[in-house]
């Protein structure tokens, strides 16, 4: 199935003017056609002019909804229809100055709503779009990860399973190239690929030697050379963007939408009610429609929606400077009530800095010094440097670990780096130690084909041929030992397996931490030139193990810890041995369930005798899963959240998919995660630390309070003019508030005041306190007492100013300016102390929020225009104040913010006190 040319490359231009049919040439032939050889790939010169002529690999971004209709949208809302028609009806009545204003405000709410909804698309977007595709390919004869889109055709590019084909290629190998096709053909079942040609017209999805541009490899591994690139793909041509267009509802959002509808019509009733008893009063009709208006205008809270939109935009970006992107916006709603974290263990709770310090060959056991990928020191057998020569199970054991291996290590400014896996880094740099290179080695063995390393089979094997062809594998000490029969003495002789005491040996070093590999080889016939899984089956001759250290991250200990202490449940989830995922998990301080002190681990095997039942339990209880495969990962975070909880769960291969999807949050890696992963998740981390996730947590929680607050803030302002109305009709007096002016408030506060309590840091000891149960109502009760209660103080404010300064013999716009500045100053002060629900005012800091204040003065600054400004005076039928009637709203401001001062320090007594209770009394609590 190899592809290999020889014959020199005739430089002509390359024309792909006409499309060929790539699908049904020979491999060889699109070779030549695109005058490239399967083996060298492009040279960088030849890269460039590609590029200049056919362009970069990306596809024109699907036409999203205009900004026009998008524009248009921000109309399509109750309220707007409402002022719509009230813009009508103050036409009819020739209140030609009203119907401007309310048609301006109108407008103006549409294009600040457009241009904060734009923000977050764009915020979001953004973030999306930073993850960029790689691509594996063959350029200038050596492997090389680029950028998707510096791809160009003629390029050789490799995938395997887990990648997306970043452009269409036609296939020039395969090995068990297995395709997902269903992004582009809709049919969901696995294709296999081969190499070969197939008739000219037969369509898609029967093109056998064909990769799709954002199909997916399921299984194996191909070598294709690029027919088409960006637009000129096959999807590219459908026009199916991959970038989906963001979502920005979330499940808050909805509900804050449901309220607001259901809002509407209590008002709506209402506001016929008042319509219908002041018309019977005598009224006149306009002034009763204005009424039924300004009811509707002032108790609707329409700008929710959109605050809370902006401010879980704004929690994207603060997460992705924790390093944690978030691919939909609802993960940052969750994120603040997750209670479990399902992490792996290898680089994301570890180091991934593999050493291997003990080796076991031959029966004899020898320690390896030196740190790191340095490979300076030494294979110790006691005191003694060994001599290979006369340890030939050593000799092989290395030997094995250093040929059966895809990477390599390179010094670069006196530091010493891994290209690869750094589990193979290790062996490699171990072989080293004893002087072995696998650029000689290779001489007398070259590979000639390999079986890659899967978590589903956990091992990887090559085949090498020359004089004496052998198979050499590794892998997990089971997969090793189950498939082999006999054992290498230190004189290079055969023995009988004793499987037993390998198991006890391994178990020794598991103990202690290390990651332990196990090795072994066979002799070939020489005319073996593929190998498979049926190979490797049996008849292997096992040559040792080794034993490599990865120590814990201490960022991830010190992570584990803050959310262990917040209430959330971390457990471990990985592919490497019980005994070892133990050790480390003790090591990094997880709880859960022990026996004789020893943290329980359960393996996948064991996992799979447990019934769903009592899966439950097990998955609640035990914190380390050993040897786990991808669709036990499922079951555990289905059994976690049939108890409730809210999961995150961390993944990084192609079968992790369906467990990601699930998990209330599916974390992918964003270092070694495949494609599949990272489009199955909700969120990628940059840098693969668990510490990220623990980031993005607290920045979920800090979200949330800061909206929460938000709502605390904003909902007495809709109540008190609400009431402020009603009570108005009730003692039959006149609007206090008119309806532009409750429009003035509504507008002004919500963006000036409001939305900078987005920019308040987190509170302190926000990871000292439990989850937020997933289904507790935002407004707690406490927080609707104070809502009600604030929203009271501004009705007797407001009416009652108005009424006083009606009884001083003001004008009724004198009258109605201080009712409105009312709410403006109230709900500044009110601003003040809503920076914390909890904490009193002068333990929140008084400079950790300067945009609260600089809120605070445009706001003061717009409502000093409003006032004293002839021009706003028409409008809005405001008047002038004297100092007096401004000093007397400013009194009240203060009387405000000192009573809910006291309610604020009552309740956080009480609260205190109730702690106090629980801790003397656990049980009772
Ligand atoms: P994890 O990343 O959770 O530690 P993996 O699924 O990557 O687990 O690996 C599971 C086991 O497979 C390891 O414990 C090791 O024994 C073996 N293994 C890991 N990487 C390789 C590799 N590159 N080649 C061969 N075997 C490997
Ligand atoms: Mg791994």
């Amino acid at each position: 199935m190899r592809v290999t040319q020889e014959k020199p490359l005739n430089k002509r231009p390359l024309t792909l003017e006409k499309q060929y049919p790539w699908h049904s040439l020979k491999a060889i032939e699109a070779l030549n056609l695109l005058q490239v050889s399967a083996d060298e790939g492009l040279s960088d010169e030849e890269v460039e002019l590609r590029r200049e002529q056919f362009g970069r690999n990306v596809m024109t971004p699907k036409k999203q909804q205009s900004a026009f209709v998008r524009f248009l949208l921000q109309f399509h809302q109750p309220l707007i229809y409402i002022l719509l028609a009230a813009t009508l009806v103050t036409i009819l009545l020739e209140e030609y100055v009203d119907a401007i204003v309310i048609f301006a405000v109108v407008f103006i709410n549409a294009i600040i709503g457009y241009v904060q909804e734009s923000k977050a698309l764009e915020a979001i977007d953004a973030l999306a779009n930073s993850m960029t595709a790689r691509a594996q390919v063959i350029r200038n004869g050596t492997k090389q990860n680029i950028d998707a889109q510096e791809l160009v055709p003629g390029d050789i590019v490799l995938v395997q399973s887990g990648d997306k084909f970043p452009a269409d290629v036609r296939l020039v190998r395969t090995r068990d190239l297995k395709v997902d096709e269903s992004a582009l053909t809709g049919e969901s079942v696995a294709v296999e690929k081969e190499d070969t040609p197939v008739a000219a017209d037969d369509v898609l999805g029967d093109r056998l030697g064909m990769g799709f541009s954002s199909t997916v490899v399921t299984y194996g591994q191909g070598k294709g050379i690029v027919t088409a690139i960006g637009d000129q793909t096959e999807v590219g041509k459908i026009q199916k963007s991959i970038a989906g267009a963001q979502d920005l509802e979330t499940p808050l959002t909805i509900k804050i939408k449901e309220f607001s509808r259901l809002l509407l019509w209590v008002i709506l009733g209402l506001s016929a009610t008042v319509f219908v008893v002041e018309y019977i009063r005598g009224a006149g009709l306009g002034e009763t429609f204005m009424v039924a208006v300004a009811l509707a205008v002032g108790a609707i809270p329409e700008g929710l929606p959109v605050a809370v939109t902006i401010m879980l935009a704004l929690g994207v970006s603060k997460m992705a400077r924790r390093r944690a992107i978030i691919r939909k916006l609802v993960a940052v709603e969750t994120l603040g009530s997750t209670n479990i974290i399902c992490s792996d263990k290898t680089g994301t709770l570890t180091e991934n800095q593999m050493t291997v310090q003990q080796i076991v060959a031959g029966g004899k056991t020898y320690t390896v010094s030196g740190l790191g990928y340095r490979p300076e020191g030494d294979i110790l057998a006691g005191e003694q440097t060994v001599n290979l020569s006369t340890n030939a199970a050593l000799e092989q054991c290395l030997k094995a670990g250093l040929l059966c291996n895809d990477s390599s290590v390179k010094e670069k400014d006196g530091q010493w780096h891994i290209e690869g896996d750094p589990t193979e880094g290790a062996l490699v740099v171990s072989a080293q130690k004893a002087q072995l290179e696998a650029w000689k080695l290779e001489q007398d063995l070259p590979r000639k084909d390999s079986i890659p390393f899967e978590s589903e089979y956990q091992y990887m094997a090559t085949l090498h041929g020359g004089n004496s062809p052998v198979i050499y594998m590794k892998g997990s000490v089971e997969a090793i030992l189950e498939r082999s029969e006999q054992a290498m003495l230190p004189n290079g002789e055969m023995t009988g397996l004793d499987k037993e005491a390998i198991h006890k040996h391994v178990e020794q070093m598991a103990s202690e931490g290390l990651r332990v590999l196990a090795f072994a080889m066979a002799s070939v016939p020489a005319d073996m030139d593929g190998i498979d899984h049926v190979n490797t089956k049996a008849g292997m001759v096992f040559l040792g193990v080794q034993g490599m250290i990865d120590p814990p991250r201490k960022e991830a200990v010190e992570a584990v810890k803050l959310c262990q202490q917040a209430g959330i449940g971390v457990k471990m989830i990985t592919g490497d041995h019980a005994v070892t995922a133990a050790a480390i998990a003790s090591q990094i301080g997880l709880k859960g369930r022990r026996e004789n002190g020893k943290l329980v681990a359960i393996t996948g095997k064991e996992l799979q005798q447990i019934q769903d039942r009592d899966l439950e339990d097990t998955a609640e209880e035990v914190s380390v899963f050993a040897r786990v495969a991808p669709d036990q990962k499922l079951r555990l975070v289905k059994a976690l959240q049939a108890r409730g909880h809210v999961v995150a769960m961390t993944g990084d291969g192609v079968n992790d998919g369906p467990a990601l999807k699930q998990a209330n949050i599916g974390i992918a890696m964003g270092i070694t995660g495949t494609d599949v992963a990272k489009d199955a998740s909700d969120m990628v981390l940059t840098d693969d630390n668990f510490s990220s996730i623990e980031g993005a947590v607290e920045e979920g929680r800090g979200v949330f309070d800061n909206l929460t607050k938000f709502i605390v803030w904003t909902l007495p302002t809709n109540l008190g003019e609400g009431l402020v109305i009603l009570a108005a009709v009730i003692v039959g007096s006149q609007l206090p508030v008119l309806p532009v002016q409750l429009l003035w408030i509504n507008m002004t506060t919500a963006v000036l005041l409001g939305l900078t309590l987005a920019f308040e840091p987190k509170e302190p000891g926000i990871m000292d306190r439990p989850p937020r149960p997933s289904d507790e109502p935002i407004l707690t009760y406490d927080l609707i007492m104070r809502t009600l209660l604030v929203g009271t103080i501004l009705l007797i404010t407001s009416f009652g100013l108005y009424l006083y300064e009606v009884e001083q013999g003001a004008t009724t716009a004198e009258a109605q300016t201080v009712a409105t500045t009312v709410f403006v100053v109230l709900e500044a002060f009110y601003l003040l102390s809503c920076r914390s629900l909890v904490r009193p005012m002068q333990e929140i800091g008084f400079f950790t929020n300067l945009w609260v204040y600089y809120g605070i003065a445009a706001m003061f600054f717009f409502q000093a225009l409003f006032v004293y400004t002839p021009f706003m005076n028409t409008l809005f039928s405001s008047s002038p104040l004297d100092a007096m009637q401004v000093l007397r709203i400013f009194g009240a401001g203060v009387l405000l913010l000192i009573i809910v001062s006291i309610e604020k320090y009552i309740r956080f007594k009480v609260d205190r006190r109730k702690k106090a209770i629980a801790r003397e009394m656990p049980n009772l609590s």
